[in-house]
């Protein structure tokens, strides 16, 4: 994969490099990434890279013609590469997105400033616009970090551990697992016991149904966007089953059971 970014502050992007699974995938060439200085593709005196908007208004426009020369100086690099403009107007980034981008050869992500830039290098040379959440940053270097990184550690070796990626959250269309480490005893905190057991089977029906339960209470519109399956439906049946039976048997205990006893 390779990821070039277009921006004004290329050097924004180094610290990003240095560290963690981002730079051991560099070292293991499994990415390969560099910043294009959208100054250096301007021609005049100043090296200007905006001007003031047509029709006025506050703020300053990126111009046309670094981009364009940027863009297509990406595009001689990696030629099979897809352009990503970032902007909050895009639509809005999520794992399955990600793992669509993790099969691309390439990655252009171009980052705005300002109040934005010309309509015509959206209009023209953009495959993706991609935003990372409905607010406003100052400018898309920050949300180019935020899918490079998550692409990368979909690409097959980047993670440690083989299977890391695929039990990640949303991965399956829900959160991940409750996770605990060492101290057994953390201020007074036990770490459930089935994780002490040894029980293989009982800790997957464990993971699986933390899964579940910690997805309805965190995210339940995940459930309207996932297909589940049998066994998933099965659990929620049972709890629906298992909640009846909690009600019932409150109210058998009188009206005041109900009404939470007042
Ligand atoms: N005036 C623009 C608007 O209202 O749509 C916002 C411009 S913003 C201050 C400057 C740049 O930051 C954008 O061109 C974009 O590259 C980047 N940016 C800001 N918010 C973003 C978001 N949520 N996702 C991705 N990029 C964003």
């Amino acid at each position: 994969m390779n990821f070039i970014v277009v921006t004004i502050f290329p050097e924004m992007l180094n610290p990003f490099w240095e560290h963690g699974i981002v730079r051991r995938a560099i070292q293991q060439n499994k990415i390969c990434v560099s910043a294009l200085n959208l100054r250096d593709f301007t021609e005049d005196r100043h090296r200007t890279t905006d001007d003031r908007p047509y029709g006025g208004g506050c703020g300053m426009v990126l111009k046309p013609e670094p981009l364009a020369g940027a863009i297509r100086a990406a595009k001689k690099l990696a030629p099979a590469a897809k352009t990503v403009l970032l902007s909050p107007q895009g639509r809005v980034f999520d794992q399955g997105m990600a793992r669509e981008f993790s099969f691309f050869e390439g990655l252009v992500l171009v980052c705005g400033r300002y109040e934005g830039m010309d309509e015509r290098i959206c209009n023209d040379f953009i495959d993706f616009e991609i935003s990372i959440g409905d607010y406003i940053l100052t400018g898309g270097e920050l949300a180019a970090m935020v899918i490079m990184d998550a692409v990368t550690r979909l690409i097959p070796g980047t993670l440690g551990g083989v299977d890391s990626a695929q039990m990640d959250s949303f991965s399956s269309g829900l959160l991940e697992h409750a996770h605990y480490t060492r101290p057994r005893n953390f201020e007074g905190a036990e770490v459930p016991e089935v994780l002490l057991s040894g029980n293989h089977k009982e800790i997957e029906k464990w993971r699986f149904e933390t899964s579940l339960i910690r997805s309805f209470l965190k995210r339940p519109d995940l459930f309207k966007k996932k297909p589940l399956s049998r066994q998933e439906i099965d659990t929620l049946k049972k709890w629906c089953r298992d909640i009846e039976e909690i009600i019932h048997a409150q109210s058998l205990r009188g009206p005041d059971a109900l009404s939470g006893g007042q």
